[in-house]
C-alpha cells in the first residue's frame, strides 16, 4: 500500500528541493502518494497566515511529511512556521546526522555524528516581552519532563542504530537551575542505560571547540533547543556545509522530515541550491516509515554521485543543476523512467 504523505515545498529554493526530493524517493522503489499542502509567504495574502490550519489537518491525517524551508520574517512579523509546526504537532524530537561523504572538500573525512535537539522548550519558546522601553526579557523554559522525553528519545536512537555513547550538552555551570534540569534529568535515564551505553556530558563552548578539533571523539549528542540549533549548523559544516545536513522533527504522532538551511532566496528558482539534505531528510523518512533497504539504496545512490562529482551541483563544486543531480541520482537507482519527469507541484 502507498504512503500517503504531505508535502510543502515552502518558499524560496524550497520548491525546487522538494520537487527533487519527491522524484528521488519516487524512485525509492517505495511507493508514495503525495498531498501537496502550501505553507509559507505564498499563504499569508490569502490566508492571513503562513501556516493555514488546513496544513496541520494534513499532517495530522497522513502522520508524516516532508517540507521544504520556509521564510522567517527577522524582527517583527509572523511567528516561524517552523517553531510554531513542532509545537502543535507535539514534535519533540528534531533529528540531525552529520555524516562525512567522499567526493566533498573538507577539513573532516570521517565525521559521524547525531544531533538530537529538543523542540518544544527552551528560549524557542518564544516567551519574550518588553520590560519599560529599552530592556527586552526572553524566557528560558526547561522541564524535567521534555528533558527526560529528549534523553530518552537519544538513548533509544543509540539502541536501535548501533551507537555507543551519548554526550548531553549543557551551560550547567551558569544556568545552574534551567541546564542543570536538563543535565540532572540527563543523568537520570542516562542510568536506564549503564553498561550499554555510555554517557558523558559537555558545556556548550567547550563542545564546539572539541567539536572542530576532534568531531571523532563524539557519537550521539543530546541538546536543549538552542544549543541544538547552533551546534547542529556547526556539524553541518564539519561535513559540507547546510546542503548536505538533513533532519526529522519527530513526535509521538507524527514526523516532519527537513533539511537543516533555510529558504536561501538568492538562489531561488535557479536551478542551483543542493537538494542533498532535504533528499537525506527523505532517507530518513523511508526508516522512519520501515524500509531500511530503500533508505540504504538511496542514500548509497547519492553518495555515489557525489563521490564521482560529475553531476553535483555548485556548492559541491559539481556543473549540475538541482534537477539534474536528482537524475543522476535516479539513475543510479536503475529507474530512468523517472528521468526527467518533473512536473512542479504534482499531486499524486
Ligand atoms: P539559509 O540556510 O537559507 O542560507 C544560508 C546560506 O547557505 C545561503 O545563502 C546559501 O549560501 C547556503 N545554502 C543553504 N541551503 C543551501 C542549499 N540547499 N544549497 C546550496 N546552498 C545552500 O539561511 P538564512 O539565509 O539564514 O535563512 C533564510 C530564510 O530561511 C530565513 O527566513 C530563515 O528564517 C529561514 N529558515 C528556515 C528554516 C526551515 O524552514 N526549517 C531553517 C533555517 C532558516
Amino acid at each position: 500500500m502507498a504512503h500517503r504523505v504531505t508535502l510543502i515545498p515552502g518558499d524560496g529554493i524550497g520548491p525546487e528541493l522538494a520537487e527533487a526530493t519527491r522524484r528521488v524517493m519516487d524512485a525509492s522503489g517505495i511507493e508514495f502518494e503525495w498531498e501537496v499542502v502550501e505553507a509559507g509567504e505564498a499563504c499569508i495574502a490569502q490566508y492571513g497566515t503562513p501556516l493555514p490550519e488546513y496544513v496541520l489537518e494534513s499532517i495530522r491525517r497522513n502522520g508524516i511529511a516532508i517540507k521544504g524551508p520556509i521564510t522567517t520574517p527577522v524582527g517583527g512579523g509572523f511567528r516561524s512556521v517552523n517553531v510554531s509546526l513542532r509545537q502543535a504537532l507535539g514534535l519533540y524530537a528534531n533529528l540531525r546526522p552529520a555524516r562525512s561523504m567522499k567526493g566533498l572538500d573538507t577539513r573532516y573525512q570521517d565525521v559521524d555524528l547525531v544531533i538530537v535537539r529538543e523542540n518544544t522548550e527552551d528560549l524557542y519558546a518564544g516567551i519574550e516581552h518588553m520590560v519599560g522601553k529599552d530592556a527586552a526579557e526572553s524566557i528560558k523554559i526547561i522541564t524535567r519532563y521534555a528533558s527526560e522525553r529528549i534523553a530518552r528519545f537519544a538513548f533509544e536512537y543509540a539502541v536501535a542504530n548501533g551507537r555507543h555513547k551519548v554526550t548531553a550538552v549543557h551551560k550547567a555551570n551558569i544556568m545552574k537551575l534551567s541546564d542543570g534540569l536538563f543535565l540532572e534529568s540527563c543523568r537520570t535515564v542516562a542510568a536506564d542505560y549503564a553498561g550499554r551505553i555510555e554517557f558523558e556530558d559537555r558545556i556548550v563552548d567547550n563542545m564546539c571547540m572539541q567539536l572542530v578539533q576532534k568531531p571523532e571523539l563524539y557519537d550521539v549528542m543530546v541538546l536543549p533547543n538552542l544549543y541544538g540549533d547552533i551546534v547542529s549548523d556547526l556539524c553541518a559544516g564539519l561535513v559540507g556545509g547546510l546542503g548536505v545536513a538533513p533532519g526529522a522533527n519527530i513526535g509521538e504522532h507524527g514526523a516532519v522530515f527537513e533539511a537543516v538551511h533555510g529558504s536561501a532566496p538568492k538562489y531561488a528558482g535557479l536551478n542551483r541550491a543542493n537538494p542533498t539534505a532535504l533528499i537525506l531528510s527523505g532517507v530518513l523518512m523511508l526508516r522512519h516509515l520501515g524500509h531500511p533497504e530503500a533508505a540504504a539504496r538511496v542514500e548509497a545512490a547519492l553518495r555515489e554521485v557525489v563521490a564521482e562529482g560529475r553531476a553535483t551541483t555548485a556548492d559541491m563544486g559539481g556543473p549540475a543543476g538541482t534537477s539534474q543531480f536528482a537524475d543522476a541520482i535516479i539513475e543510479k537507482l536503475g529507474s530512468p523512467a523517472a528521468v526527467g519527469t518533473a512536473p512542479a507541484g504534482a499531486t499524486a
